[in-house]
């Protein structure tokens, strides 16, 4: 039996996309295009020149059956032919242009999508990259962005054209005989209401279909991906179950598609009939009374081919229509993404600080994820430069959820958080930003060289400032025996690293960037007692003039805390230094059996 286990789950913690008005879109999709509208007006402007240019060519035909062939004029045949192939030839030209105008728009338009995307998820919050995985995120980036492509550029390019060629068209006919031009427009509703349907059709799949997609896309992300390969190997995970899940999965994708397909292609290919209908109606109206001497040949002749031109322009655009329609949905998924709202905004009165002495102090703060669920109750503590602040507690109590909220990573449900007496509501984010250092236990590195992971902490350090800071975190050495030296790569999330290495990397950045507020999430095992000795004389100047918090994990860290807060379910229980609170903190004293006091007797064998 199929379980949700065995389907590809959809990524998007963010719930469903809100439908927006059709007319709000399209009014948000001209605005982006209205940018682009120098390539767009010389695109029209041709568009336009081609549609009249095509006009012409039933006026010859009219003219070469009536003035050249049935008068016996052989001068006016070579003239008026002489003439079709010239304007068939300058068509061809503008139609050259027009296409060059058409892939600038379109690519131009995608470009700057792409750009907005970017810089507005680099706004995101932490909650929204915990939510959302990164196949997700790419999916959106390069496959919904390919989406609104060239449907929109070619129908704004056309529109102007197709427009005026429909009317200056039915004009034209309905001077020359408004009978037969009504009886040519008797197909008008059916093309139009044909293409309203399949454009609302195509709308559907194709949101469905790029769900679909985005899905396909996180989940091979992450199977295919280091963290996939340790996880699935080391639990013997059958193989065969994900490649069904993947099968299942691209077999809708592929089921989609091809309705998408139908949906477009079927549409120009149904539009194909009704010119043919409307020539059959003007030949069977047209021939009786031509037969009857009423109306002459050339006439009718040349009123086949303007029905033809007629009905092929409401097609055109009917066929517009749908290929419209199509490209919502990729541009509502995205303006869905440029709407959310960044959790972490700057107000707009916000200081720049050029430096903070790094004075942080929490004022009764409480804190929640989800509503409803308290995980920091009433918290309040000081930590001054040069101080050393150790956070302990059982899993679970609080202590990283402290760390992200001195980085703003998230701000107060109530209370405050204050760095030298400010509000970090009302400081630059980029101020703080600038004076904080992280620590963490995931040593985060991108897959790239040392040298790029160092210089994240301060792009703008020398080689020796990069240098003595690995020589501090004792990394130098082993970089340098590397074969490309501080050009080697670190491997995907630092795998090819072994976990002393990546929390040296980690330091050596903090090192680098001496911040005044250096939070750190102590390793429980990585480093061994002789490397840790040397780290801490490494660390030792930052300590004394940062404010540190350090969510401890050695010894040697709680022995040399100013303060040590023990932390259960989110309240603070106690707080003091070691030999107070072993003399009168029992959850410390357990804690501290527990946790610390066998690295002491190691330490002593
Ligand atoms: P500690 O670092 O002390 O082990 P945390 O601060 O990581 O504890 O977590 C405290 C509580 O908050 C835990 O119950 C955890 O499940 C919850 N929590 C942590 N991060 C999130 C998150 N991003 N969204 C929702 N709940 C979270």
């Amino acid at each position: 039996m199929e379980t949700a286990n065995d389907r590809i789950p959809s990524h998007d913690d963010l719930g469903d996309i809100p439908q927006r008005p059709t007319r709000e879109t399209l009014f948000r999709i001209l605005s982006i295009f209205a940018f682009q509208w120098r390539f767009l007006a010389v695109g029209a402007v041709t568009s336009f020149a081609v549609a009249l240019l095509w006009l012409a060519q039933p006026l010859l035909v009219s003219l070469i059956i009536d003035r050249a062939i049935l008068e016996g004029n052989p001068q006016l045949l070579i003239v008026f032919t002489g003439l079709m192939v010239a304007v068939a030839l300058v068509v061809l030209l503008l139609e050259v242009l027009k296409s060059y105008c058409l892939a600038l728009v379109s690519e131009r338009v995608v470009r700057s999508v792409r750009i907005m995307l970017f810089e507005s998820l680099q706004e995101q919050s932490h909650r929204f990259y915990v939510g959302t995985s990164s196949g997700t995120v790419s999916s959106r980036m390069w496959n919904d962005t390919a989406g609104v492509q060239a449907a929109v550029s070619v129908a704004l390019i056309e529109l102007l054209g197709t427009v005026v060629l429909l009317f200056s068209t039915l004009v034209f006919m309905l001077i020359w005989n408004w009978a037969l031009t009504l009886l040519c427009l008797s197909v008008t509703p059916l093309v139009l209401g044909l293409s309203v349907y399949l454009g609302k059709r195509n709308q559907e799949i194709m949101g469905k279909l790029l769900v679909t997609l985005e899905s396909l896309v996180a989940f091979s992300f992450e199977r295919l991906s280091i963290n996939g390969f340790i996880l699935l190997n080391a639990f013997g995970y059958e193989k065969r179950r994900d490649s069904k899940r993947f099968e299942d999965g691209a077999t809708e994708l592929l089921r989609l598609s091809v309705w998408q397909s139908l949906t477009v292609q079927g549409t120009r290919m149904v539009l194909v009939i009704f010119p043919i209908i409307a020539s059959a109606i003007i030949y069977l109206y047209g021939g009786a009374r031509v037969i009857d001497g009423e109306l002459s040949l050339g006439t009718v002749t040349a009123f086949i081919a303007l029905s033809a031109m007629l009905t092929a322009h409401v097609s055109s655009l009917a066929s517009l229509n749908v290929n419209v329609m199509g490209s919502l949905a990729p541009f509502q998924r995205i303006f869905a993404w440029l709407d959310l709202k960044p959790e972490i905004e700057e107000a707009d009165d916000a200081v720049a600080l050029s430096r903070f002495h790094g004075h942080v102090a929490f004022r009764n703060v409480s804190f929640e994820y989800e509503a409803g669920s308290p995980v920091l109750r009433d918290v309040s503590f000081d930590v001054r430069p040069g101080q050393l602040l150790a956070l302990v507690g059982p899993s679970g109590a609080g202590k990283t959820t402290v760390t992200h909220l001195i980085l703003r990573f998230y701000d107060p449900t109530s209370g405050s958080i204050e760095v030298d007496g400010l509000d970090l509501r009302s400081v630059r984010l980029s101020s703080l930003r600038e004076a904080t250092s992280m620590v963490s236990q995931e040593n985060i590195v991108f897959n790239t060289t040392f040298r790029e992971n160092l210089l994240v902490a301060k792009p703008e350090a020398s080689e020796q400032e990069m240098i003595a800071a690995c020589k501090a975190a004792q990394l130098h050495e082993h970089i340098e025996g590397l074969p490309s030296g501080y050009d080697c790569t670190v491997g995907e999330f630092g795998y090819r690293l072994s976990g002393g290495e990546r929390q040296r990397l980690a330091i050596a950045r903090a090192v680098l960037k001496r911040a005044t507020i250096l939070i750190m999430d102590e390793p429980s095992a990585s480093l061994d007692s002789i490397t840790e000795r040397s780290i801490r004389e490494a660390l030792s100047p930052l300590l004394e003039e940062s404010s540190a918090i350090v969510i401890a994990h050695r010894l040697s860290t709680i022995l040399e805390a100013d303060k040590i807060l023990v932390l259960d379910d989110g309240r603070i229980v106690d707080a003091g230094r070691h030999d107070e609170l072993v003399a009168r903190c029992e959850l410390y004293r357990r804690l501290y059996q527990e946790q610390f006091a066998a690295q002491g007797s190691e330490r002593l064998d």
